[in-house]
């Protein structure tokens, strides 16, 4: 591709998605009760799933049949994830790009886009807005273009760990940015990162080559797909995938997402450590004709299926979607969601609570408070979590899955994720919030077995409320 700078892969790089095989799987009659009973029998277990038994739950219609799949993804987030939410928010460091994806506010053609990168200062006072309401996890986000090389996304991550006020302060930083070479994955590591995602956006190869012209950098479909396998190879260790629902079939891409993550699996021994599922948003000077292509109940099954096919991955839920979407769609296996969002380029420091359409890459459908969520996700029994530790004490890829797999997790996470929620209680919530926090914490507590680690913990969260001391974790 002419005038486009070289692209080195990984290892027997390969492309792993057949389009033939992945639309054959989904044709053919609705499959027989018990096979599909079978599957579902087979997730309940925490076993992944095949393409194959995947395909057969997408082929499925039947009310009653869909109706075990939804339960069995809330049971399994349960088993798995017990009933806490991670929670994040992301934070949009530039917007130039070299790309000129059809579907996104951000492309290199769309006149109505207002251009913007943060500055060091700039960056520093939007970290400082965060942490002044209680964020704890970030992720940064950036166009493709040279000036957002390795060198310069490391640079930005550890502005925002060095940037702490008070008890504020981001304990980890994940990385939403362009697909980057062996020796750029290496630089970008050594900040620090939590997770580096990098979204294929569609798995079909013709669509892919329809919305990313050919021309530009994203329209190497191979280079893309392979873009995490080399972060994996040069030790990001926890890698995110996603598709913009949309753009084609979705039970399709549901195939894809499982394909990859069944590729990094068989390659690399560990699974993905997370997958997104934005769903197509109205953008500024984006006139997109998938836009509610995929449904309300087809988005719902798109959680509900991945969540039987991929135990293990944590499955993010943003504030694409609108509140009370966001409220119905948790309980079918979302493991983190965003709260408190802006994605304006330099949107935490603005007065007004109106969405600046010009400098975001598409719609927000949620805009509420990051305490407004936190009361909900209490007043629906969860417990939001703020958690960091996995990443911070190396609990992640392989020696992460050592741990979730024997369900090991639920004796770390929801110690940590009582922790993290009585910090911010103590910290930053209104007293409704506090309120129902700190009960949501002794009904918990309530839970534990008497011993050791209930002690400890009970311990700990008397020393953030008594005392200056934060960031205990197990
Ligand atoms: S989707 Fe990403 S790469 Fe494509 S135009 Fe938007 S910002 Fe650029």
């Amino acid at each position: 591709m002419s005038g486009l700078p070289k692209m080195e892969l990984s290892k027997d790089a390969v492309d792993f998605i057949d389009d033939g095989y992945l639309i054959q799987l989904l044709s053919g009659p609705p499959p027989e009760r018990q096979q599909v009973r079978d599957i579902v029998a087979k997730s309940l277990n925490k076993q992944a799933l095949s393409i194959e038994e995947t395909a057969v739950l997408l082929r499925t219609n039947e009310p009653e049949l869909l109706e075990e799949v939804f339960n069995t993804a809330h049971t399994l987030k349960e088993t798995v994830y017990g009933n806490r939410i991670v929670l994040f928010a992301p934070l949009y460091v530039g917007n130039d790009c070299v790309n000129d994806c059809i579907y996104c506010g951000f492309r290199r053609s769309n006149p109505l886009a207002v251009r913007r990168t943060l500055t060091p200062e700039e960056l520093r006072e939007q970290v400082l807005k965060m942490e002044s309401v209680g964020q704890k996890r970030s992720i940064l986000v950036f166009g493709e273009h040279p000036k957002y090389d390795a060198d310069f996304i490391a640079e930005q991550v550890r502005t925002v760990y060095n940037t702490k006020n008070g008890h504020g302060e981001i304990r980890r930083v994940n990385i939403n940015a362009a697909p980057l070479d062996h020796e750029g994955y290496r630089t970008v590591k050594s900040a620090g990162i939590g997770t580096y995602q990098i979204f294929q956006e569609t798995y079909h190869h013709d669509t892919y080559s329809r919305v990313h012209p050919p021309n530009t950098r994203k329209g190497n479909y191979l280079y893309r797909l392979d873009g995490l396998s080399r972060a994996f190879e040069a030790g990001c260790d926890d890698v995110g995938l996603g598709v913009l629902f949309g753009l084609y079939d979705w039970r399709f891409e549901v195939l894809g997402l499982v394909a990859h993550a069944l590729h990094f699996q068989q390659r690399y021994g560990v699974g993905p450590h997370t997958i997104s599922f934005p769903r197509l948003r109205p953008a500024c000077g984006v006139d997109f004709p998938g836009l509610g292509s995929v449904g309300d109940e087809h988005f719902k099954r798109v959680i509900a299926t991945l969540r039987l096919a991929v135990p293990y991955t944590g499955l993010i839920l943003t504030a694409r979607e609108n509140a009370s979407l966001r409220r119905d769609l948790m309980k079918f296996g979302v493991s983190q969601i965003d709260a408190g969002s802006r994605i304006e380029i330099g949107g935490y420091t603005e007065k007004e609570e109106k969405q600046i359409a010009d400098r975001e890459q598409f719609e927000l459908g949620d805009t509420r408070s990051l305490d407004t969520v936190m009361g909900e996700l209490l007043q629906d029994g969860y417990v939001p979590s703020f958690c960091t530790a996995c990443y911070r004490l190396g609990r992640t890829g392989e020696h992460f899955m050592e741990f979730a797999i024997p369900g090991f997790i639920k004796r770390f996470c929801t110690p940590n994720a009582l922790t993290t929620l009585m910090e911010y209680l103590v910290d930053y919530a209104s007293p409704e919030t506090r309120a129902a926090g700190e009960e949501r914490i002794n009904m918990e507590l309530a839970k534990f077995e008497d011993g050791p680690v209930k002690a400890e913990l009970e311990k700990r969260l008397n020393r953030i409320k008594q005392t200056e001391d934060r960031d205990l974790y197990f």
